[in-house]
């Protein structure tokens, strides 16, 4: 037995939403094609699967995979020949699903099924189709292959063509509470003061909190939050900036992109407080009493999208780092 992990047992969150997905297997009613549309890290990519070894499986229960069968395994092993993931391609400047990959995919769901009744497409990413692979799902959308069904993913349905989002049902997936993302890092064993913590920054995603959970991702915001206030109290001197620059060097680009989102997360928190709600709610009475013109919060967190886009070139990741100080120091002091 492999360690089968499509099951709805391991899937938390969005109940109404996992209801309409198992009633819709269970009574053979899924849907041709359908968009899975919510933020990153709650559940999309996750139900899809299952759903993709519920609509493959040789027994299949009450909406949900039998979990033993060869389809099921396969499934789960992304080895399925019936199943088929399309995912944005990453370059240095660019993520995003090409054409070529659309065409790929096509040719494959035009064949009849070979283990399967049917055959699934996962599209992970849907957003991120430029316009000429979107206009070539479209003519799939507009003939699908009958055997074949489409479940689409993305973060942001409102950039998907009208005329793909006519022909596909959608299931939208909201941010969990971080009560119950709380609930669920303590079910994995994470500490209860940590899993507060975590739950608390993950901003509804529980993937995110995962995320946090398993890496330094609590420590880097603490780093964000250490600079911030260095900079408020003006003691960000060339001195800090250096020290911080050899640290920052020492780090993946990934890791230092991710410092910069946390930045920009503490002053956008910085900023509407009060009136949106904070990603960091377990320290927004500290930020509530940060004073920053909202002007130069704007500034600074055009920056850091800048800085960001500039971490995909070959700059030196120290000068980088430094440099990304340096500025918001002149926007704080300007
Ligand atoms: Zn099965």
């Amino acid at each position: 037995m492999s360690n089968f992990n499509l099951s709805w047992d391991n899937f938390f969150g969005n109940e109404p939403a996992v209801d309409y997905l198992r009633k819709n297997l269970a009574e053979n009613i899924f849907p041709h094609a359908v968009i899975f549309s919510g933020i990153e890290g709650v559940g999309k990519r996750l139900a899809a699967e299952i759903c993709a070894a519920a609509l493959l499986c040789e027994n299949p229960r009450d909406g949900a995979p039998c979990g033993v069968c060869d389809n099921c395994n396969l499934t789960a092993a992304h080895t399925h020949p019936d199943f088929y993931i399309v995912e944005a391609e990453e370059t240095k400047t660019a993520r995003n699903i090409k054409i070529g990959q659309i065409r790929d995919m096509q040719s494959e769901a035009a064949l009849m099924p070979i283990n399967s009744a049917r055959r699934v497409v996962i599209i992970d990413g849907a957003e991120l189709m430029n316009k000429a692979a979107a206009n070539c799902l479209l003519k799939t959308l507009e003939e699908p292959p009958g055997q074949t069904i489409f479940i689409l993913l993305t973060t942001n349905l409102s950039s998907l063509l009208m005329t793909i989002r006519s022909r596909c049902g959608t299931v939208r997936f909201d941010k969990l509470s971080a009560a119950s993302i709380r609930d669920v890092l303590i079910s994995k064993g994470v500490e209860d003061r940590d899993a507060g913590k975590f739950a608390a920054i993950a901003n509804g995603s529980l993937g995110q909190a995962l995320k946090f959970s398993t890496s330094d991702g609590a420590a880097l915001r603490d780093k964000a939050l250490d600079i911030l206030n260095k900079l408020i109290a003006n003691k960000l001197t060339n001195e800090e900036i250096f020290t911080a620059g050899a640290k920052f060097a020492e780090w993946s680009r990934e890791k230092f992109a991710n410092f910069i989102v946390h930045l920009q997360r503490l002053l956008r928190d910085v900023c509407f407080v009060g009136e949106l709600e904070p990603y960091n709610s377990d320290i927004a009475a500290r930020l509530a009493e940060m004073k920053l013109p909202e002007r130069k919060i704007f500034l600074m967190i055009e920056t850091g999208v800048e800085y960001r886009k500039r971490l995909r070139s070959n700059a030196n990741l120290r000068l980088l780092a430094e440099a990304y100080l340096f500025q918001l120091r002149k926007i704080y002091g300007g």
